[in-house]
């Protein structure tokens, strides 16, 4: 692949395979699970088993990695596939950083499985690099940052984090899944890790889980390649498919939604009925000089609102807006709205008014429309 391409044309470039078969421009979906050797018991193609690898597995990663500029990528069937093998790479008795507001799942995961098999874990508010510093064992070895937090939207510096987990002997992983690498390569600014739940902006349409890892250098690409193919929670070749296809039209799409947020997320925070608007890209955001430093791109697509009153307020208004489809995830081409602490329970630090929201790609003037009508009617 040439080296002067801009991101956009080897988002379309690397995702593109000459088939030697029928010339089909879309790569074909390669289903079978086993593949022919040769008499002298070589794989001609390099296959062997689907599981091992495939061609569609194959183009993906490669893909993944160039988007990250990144030496490798490691896909998985879902983004906690891809924490999970992360986390494989710690020993007995290691000592992981999170983030307190973590993508909820990733901090049960820790909790609930890997706390059992001696993995300390502490959480600390990562905006803040001394809470980090302060939350440092001898034995640390890996730090993982969200950055954007879900969902309070909060930054943290990854340039900093990173240097504080070397100094230490640590790695540092990076959940890159809100940013995207359209707006944020955390590779380039000193993470080892960059993760993905391609489920969310990759895939793009909500119709395919997946997740991965993409990795500086070589170090560990050994080790989570085995994780991968032992442990077998690997895409399909149609998953794999689907996020490559999703991948072509990622920077199109990220940008018109975060346009959208960001005009978005400048009404609601002049609305007398919102108490606060949480998006990096407003200048009263507690980080905004870190999120300008690191996200590149813009500022994102996602965005939470308190509203002025409870939960039971918060939740009316999610339910009288017409264009923002109550449900979970993110990323897709429908705007969805959430109200997450019901999502994430009674013991989550999210609070009660809080509306999480993913803008798609519905036109700016009616998702803006559609807000203004709702907050007149609660
Ligand atoms: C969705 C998500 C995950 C988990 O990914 P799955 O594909 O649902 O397994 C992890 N981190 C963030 C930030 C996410 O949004």
């Amino acid at each position: 692949m040439s080296k002067k391409w801009k991101p956009e044309t080897r988002a379309i470039r690397d995702t593109f395979k000459k088939d030697a078969n029928a010339g089909a421009v879309s790569a074909p979906i390669t289903l079978s699970t086993n593949f022919e050797r040769e008499a002298d018991g070589s794989y001609k193609h390099g296959f062997v088993y689907s599981r091992i690898d495939n061609p569609n597995r194959q183009l993906l990663e490669q893909s993944l990695a160039t988007l990250e500029s990144g030496a490798a990528a490691v896909a998985f069937s879902s983004g906690m596939a891809a924490t999970s093998a992360a986390f494989q790479l710690l020993e007995l008795g290691d000592h992981v950083i999170l983030p307190v507001d973590a993508y909820y799942s990733t901090q049960e995961l820790m909790t609930g499985l890997f706390e059992k098999w001696g993995v300390k874990m502490t959480t600390v508010d990562m905006s803040d690099p001394a809470n980090v510093r302060n939350a440092v064992t001898e034995s640390t070895k890996l730090i993982w940052v969200e950055t954007p937090s879900n969902p309070g939207l909060k930054v943290s510096d990854i340039g900093v984090i990173s240097s504080i987990a070397h100094d230490i002997g640590a790695i540092c992983v990076i959940d890159n899944t809100w940013a995207t690498p359209v707006i944020q390569n955390p590779l380039k600014f000193g993470a080892d890790i960059v993760m993905h739940s391609s489920t969310k902006y990759l895939g793009g349409h909500g119709d395919v889980s997946g997740g991965a890892l993409i990795l500086k250098d070589n170090s560990f690409e050994e080790k989570l390649k085995k994780i991968q193919q032992l442990s077998g929670a690997v895409p399909s070749p149609f998953d794999c498919w689907l996020i490559t296809r999703g991948i072509k039209t990622l920077f199109a799409r990220y940008k018109v939604q975060q346009n959208s947020a960001h005009e978005l997320a400048n009404f609601l925070s002049n609305h007398p009925q919102i108490d606060k608007v949480h998006y990096p890209g407003l200048m009263s955001h507690p980080q905004y000089e870190i999120a300008q430093k690191q996200m590149v791109g813009g500022f994102g697509a996602m965005l939470s609102v308190e509203v002025k009153g409870d939960a039971k307020k918060a939740m009316m208004l999610a339910d009288s807006l017409k264009l923002f489809t109550t449900a979970t995830s993110l990323g897709g081409v429908e705007s969805l709205i959430e109200h997450r602490k019901s999502v994430e329970g009674e013991n989550s630090p999210t609070p009660d008014n809080l509306l999480r929201v993913s803008v798609g790609l519905e036109n700016v003037k009616d998702l803006i429309d559609d807000w203004e009508e709702a907050l007149n009617k609660i």
